[in-house]
């Protein structure tokens, strides 16, 4: 049974039906947003403004204070640069240090968010404050309102999707451009996955998958197996900062140059000329040639014919980019490319020619284009929401995290709790404890990232465990869970078991990670293994040993009566070698001097352990015992 029932045009909604839960899909993409529905069990996209499918991501922000969306808003970005706001999914969850590449071609002002510790951007309109997540939440509202009207009832819950490499921080900011918006936002989903649910069902197939999402601002590629209506996300890959804006960016900055315009301090013939870029560029699509035209202040227009000869060429180091982003993503899938069943091609930018036919070469077969390859995403998403309001056939939804998630322990060692691709949601619990007797208070420190050295990883979080009573080191028991939700957001609790006492956070990124980010982070990896894995040892062997050293120097103190001879004098001998020994980068000489303690202290620890053993068997303290005798 279809889970929505559609108005006609004059025909009024039954009131049941109106009370009935509505959940819709939405692709909010860097350039165009769409929103799609379950109907008569088949998805479909809803026409909301103007009647088109496809609404420009645009949102103008007028004088008067009214908020236009879509195509007219689209229409103003020439006359009113900074109060018009394009591609604002870039600047979602991101600092202005993240955005310090594409700074030149955002015509806004911006600023950091002062009240916020994460630095996330703001706009500056005309001295109105708006942020990202905002100018997001006004696309989304008007959408919605325009789609409510057309399948004639109230919206009041959707599932958004993202790109694969969303960050935490990234997809926070989408949930709270959804809530903003006034609804329950369900799920966010990875734009590929939508993709692959789109064609699974509609075509029901198995097998091995390559989603290639090539959209405005963002490069997608995923590697999924489907089995059994199991989709499992195997790899993704992919770069939150390419896409075919930056073909149209090639297009008119080449174009600039050619007609001699600098790009500074001209901000309208700068976006005038990205919009004409972009018609160009959607004319090369289909004709062997188009002319670039820019109407000049001296009344005059500059005219180029450009070939899509020309255009490959330009476009040539982006798409080896991409090439090596596919490589890498078949290798962590374990997938050589014969072993591919098909290639389904998504985003608008799959429409160029010299895409597609450099991802058939590239794959070498055949693409997957069925599905209109805009709203391919969004119908995938109308099918999730469908599914999680209790609609048709359940389908399991397998996404994987990109990079390990971990915790860093004592010396600056990076422990991953949960690993990199594994599918989510998933979970990991480890247990901690004390390292010095008496400690009150835990520290924890969250990271991500593929390094055996905390600091060679990206900090996440930190925050503090307090109120553990005071306890003998290594008594405590720290037990911390980390769980990433469906949603990819990861949420972190630290106990103390005997206690109970509880602290826990939800893991909000301080900066947006881009896809170079994550690729440098595994390149480094692999590059420091080796110095890593001897870090790790030798910060293992130094905690080993101030842990001897700190024990051995307790007996002392507490045990006096059970020294002979010339014992303490000799132990602390050993003592002081050890600790030479960690001054060193040595982790083996650090192994040989506590063997040496370990030697030296044997029977003075055993006659220790007797008093001990006398001591619990008599019901009393060590301390007691010595007294007596
Ligand atoms: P997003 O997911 O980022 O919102 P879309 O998938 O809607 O993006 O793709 C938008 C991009 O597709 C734009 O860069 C647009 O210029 C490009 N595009 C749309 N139609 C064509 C076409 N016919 N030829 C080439 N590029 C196109
Ligand atoms: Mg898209």
């Amino acid at each position: 049974m279809s889970l929505f029932q559609i108005a006609e045009p004059g025909q009024s909604v039954e009131k049941e039906q109106c009370q009935q839960r509505r959940a819709v899909g939405i692709d909010l993409g860097t350039t165009n947003t769409l929103v799609a529905y379950v109907r008569e069990e088949k998805p479909v996209v809803v026409p909301c403004l103007d009647d088109s499918l496809l609404i420009p991501s645009v949102v103008h922000y007028s004088e008067q204070g009214d908020v236009i969306v879509g195509k007219s808003a689209r229409a103003l970005i020439q006359e009113f640069p900074k109060t018009t706001i394009a591609s604002a999914k870039r600047m979602l969850g991101r600092s202005k240090e993240d955005l310090k590449n594409i700074m030149e071609f955002l015509p806004y002002d911006m600023e950091e968010d002062r009240d916020n510790s994460q630095k996330m951007i703001m706009l500056n309109l005309d001295g109105k404050k708006i942020s990202p997540i905002e100018v997001s939440r006004d696309i989304i509202k008007e959408v919605l309102h325009g789609a409510s009207e057309k399948t004639g009832g109230v919206i009041d819950s959707a599932v958004i999707t993202v790109p694969a490499y969303f960050d935490d921080g990234q997809r926070q900011a989408t949930r709270d451009a959804g809530r903003l918006a006034g609804i329950d936002v369900l799920r966010l989903l990875a734009e590929p996955t939508a993709a692959a649910l789109a064609y699974g069902l509609e075509k029901n197939v198995t097998g091995c998958y390559v989603v290639f999402d090539l959209g405005g601002g963002t490069f997608d590629v995923s590697v999924l197996n489907l089995v059994d209506n199991v989709f499992k996300v195997c790899a993704i890959g992919g770069d939150s900062s390419l896409g075919g804006d930056d073909f149209d960016r090639l297009i008119a900055k080449k174009m600039l140059d050619v007609a001699q315009i600098s790009l500074n301090n001209n901000a309208q013939i700068v976006q005038q000329a990205l919009y004409n870029a972009r018609l160009t560029k959607e004319q090369l699509s289909i004709h062997e040639s188009a002319e670039f035209l820019l109407p000049l202040s001296d009344g005059t227009v500059f005219r180029h014919t450009i070939t899509q000869q020309d255009f490959a060429e330009l476009i040539k180091p982006l798409l080896d980019q991409i090439g090596v982003i596919c490589k890498k993503t078949l290798k962590d899938a374990n997938v050589v490319n014969s072993a591919i069943d098909g290639v389904i091609l998504v985003g608008g930018s799959t429409r160029s020619t010299v895409v597609s036919d450099y991802v058939k070469q590239f794959f070498g077969r055949p693409v997957l284009s069925d599905l209109d390859p805009d709203q391919v995403v969004a119908l995938g998403a109308a099918v999730q929401a469908d599914m999680l309001v209790g609609g048709t056939a359940p389908v399991l939804l397998l996404d994987v995290i990109p990079l390990s998630l971990g915790i860093e322990t004592m010396g600056g060692v990076f422990e991953p709790l949960i690993l990199r691709n594994s599918t989510i949601p998933t979970g990991a619990t480890n247990t901690y404890t004390t390292y010095a007797d008496n400690q009150t208070g835990f520290d924890i420190h969250v990271l991500q990232g593929e390094r055996e050295t905390a600091e060679g990883n990206r900090s996440l979080a930190r925050f503090y465990l307090k109120g553990i009573p005071p306890m003998v080191a290594g008594m405590a028991r720290v037990e911390i869970v980390f769980f990433v939700d469906a949603d990819g957001i990861l949420h972190v609790t630290a106990k103390e078991e005997t206690t109970g006492i509880e602290t826990s956070v939800e893991v909000s990124t301080s900066y947006g990670l881009s896809d170079e980010d994550v690729e440098r982070i595994l390149l480094n990896s692999f590059e420091h293994a080796e110095a890593d894995m001897l870090y790790r040892k030798l910060q293992t062997a130094r905690i080993e040993a101030s842990s001897m050293i700190a024990s051995i120097q307790k007996a002392i103190i507490e045990s006096s009566s059970l020294l002979e001879g010339n014992e303490q004098k000799e132990l602390e001998q050993s003592i002081l070698m050890i600790q030479k020994a960690m001054e060193l980068e040595d982790f083996n000489a650090i192994r040989v001097a506590m063997k040496e303690l370990e030697k030296t202290a044997e029977p003075f620890v055993e006659r220790c352990m007797n008093k001990a053993i006398v001591a619990a068997v008599k019901g009393r303290s060590v301390l007691e015992i010595e007294k007596e005798s």
